[in-house]
């Protein structure tokens, strides 16, 4: 009897281990959706209930306090609008270590890609009027006004070692936008990560940025779509296709011509600004999706490579060490060599490369 018992358990615990890696096998995942940073975050965490909620709640919380202590530029006092008051007052903000991490990455981005990605630019935002429902062509001299002053060289990011700051020599805004929900994504991988066995696996979505993390129970591949740029009626495909995703953690995120637009005599203006020339980034692209190890770069290089177009993106996926998936005007989807085995399109309407 001793010896049943003892083959039962161990049987058990075998099943547990091998399918799930992780404490006890849980089939259904916990699901939620909430309202963050300005967009929906869906959460997908296989774990206990009370684990699962737990977990949500916190990646909210923390969501809420990137927004409104660290990277929004109307809330007051965040990090970003005391930095953006340092040109007026000549002031010097010194940034925690979590701060100092997203400039070191920001500012490193922004020079690998040749200002395609720039955080400066919130200005030249501001003229499109994208964030103040009031989308509009802006006026050619305010740009031309703008585009000299609007460079990432004028933020001074100095790291003494003990202690960094951080001040502004120009006369502009900071917008982290670009990289927002990407920092996000970063956070939410803390939070799961301290949860260990706790959580099995998990999918977080941050608008157009997702966190793929852990297993599933059973081991399986997790299936990640990517939106299709052009669901021009109600029989096309919601999604452009699916990444058979493997290997965690993973950073997924997309930037397209498609989220916030206008069109006027028309031609589509939206919101991904090429910093070169004030105007929406023209490098034959509607959609871009980065596949990498790092939730604030992944949402950075989709911003970047979008203005940067396929040939001139792909030095700079290489030294990120990043994958991604292109949608050119003509509805050509061009994908890195990384991704050959496991995107496969789904949407109708396009060609690959
Ligand atoms: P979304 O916010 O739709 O996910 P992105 O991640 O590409 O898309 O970010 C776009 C936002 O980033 C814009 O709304 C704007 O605030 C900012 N932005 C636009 N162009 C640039 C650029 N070239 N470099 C840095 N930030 C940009
Ligand atoms: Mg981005």
């Amino acid at each position: 009897m001793k010896k049943i018992m003892i083959y039962i358990s161990t049987f058990l615990l075998t099943t547990g281990t091998l399918l799930c890696g992780c404490r006890t096998y849980i089939n259904t995942p916990y699901s939620s959706a909430e309202y963050a940073m300005g967009t929906i975050v869906s959460n997908t965490i296989y774990a206990d209930k009370n684990t699962g909620r737990e977990i949500s709640e916190n990646i909210t919380d923390e969501l809420n306090n990137l927004e409104n202590n660290y990277l929004s530029w109307r809330a007051d006092n965040s990090l970003i609008s005391r930095i953006n008051k340092t040109s007026e007052n000549g002031s010097t903000v010194m940034p925690d270590d979590k701060a100092s991490l997203f400039f070191r990455k920001v500012l490193e981005l922004a020079e690998k890609s040749s200002g395609a990605f720039d955080p400066s630019i919130g200005k030249i935002i501001d003229l499109w009027g994208f964030y103040d429902n009031n989308p509009h062509l802006p006026e050619p001299a305010l740009i031309n006004e703008l585009l000299p002053k609007c460079s990432y060289k004028y933020i001074k990011y100095t790291d003494s070692g003990a202690s960094s700051s951080i001040s502004l020599t120009s006369d502009i805004k900071l917008d982290f936008g670009a990289v927002g929900k990407g920092i996000g994504c970063d956070s939410a991988y803390q939070i799961l990560k301290t949860s260990g066995q706790d959580v099995c696996g998990a999918v977080i979505s941050v608008g157009g940025s997702i966190l793929v993390y852990g297993n599933k129970p059973d081991n399986s591949i997790w299936n990640i779509a990517i939106t299709n740029p052009r669901k021009d009626n109600d029989d096309d495909n919601n999604y452009l296709g699916i990444l058979n995703i493997k290997d965690t953690p993973c950073f997924i995120s997309t930037s397209g011509d498609y989220e916030k637009y206008f069109e006027k005599d028309g031609v589509r203006y939206h919101h991904i600004i090429d910093p070169k020339t004030g105007y929406p980034a023209d490098s034959g692209l509607i959609s871009v999706t980065i596949i990498c190890n790092d939730g604030l770069v992944s949402d950075g290089l989709s911003t970047a490579c979008f203005v940067l177009g396929i040939k001139d993106s792909l030095p700079l996926l290489k030294e990120y060490n990043a994958e991604a998936v292109f949608v050119s005007t003509d509805k050509k989807v061009t994908i890195t060599d990384g991704l050959k085995d496991i995107f496969t399109l789904k949407a109708s309407g396009y060609i690959t490369d």
